[in-house]
């Protein structure tokens, strides 16, 4: 979903390095135009507690599908009904 603000654990806040660990995972960061390791990426970070970790490597960005669900759109189908 949303990346929490602070690890659930310890309480650091956390939100506010998702973006630049995404940038450093996904995009080129040597010569070679190889994106930085997971690992290395969290050290960069100051994500040294295994609790932090946890919380950027298992968060799954939903937000982006969720936004495009439409609750309403259910309504409307059980007036008009599916096959009108
Ligand atoms: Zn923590």
């Amino acid at each position: 979903m949303i990346i929490p603000i602070r690890c659930f654990s310890c309480g650091k806040v956390i939100a506010d390095l998702y973006e630049k660990y995404v940038d450093l995972i996904s995009n080129p960061q040597d010569e070679e135009g190889n994106p930085m390791p997971d690992g290395e990426a969290m050290d960069k970070l100051g994500l040294n507690r295994y609790c932090c970790r946890r919380m950027m490597l298992t968060h799954v960005d939903l937000i982006e599908k969720l936004l495009r669900y439409n609750p309403a759109e259910r309504d409307i189908i059980k007036v008009s009904g599916p096959n009108r």
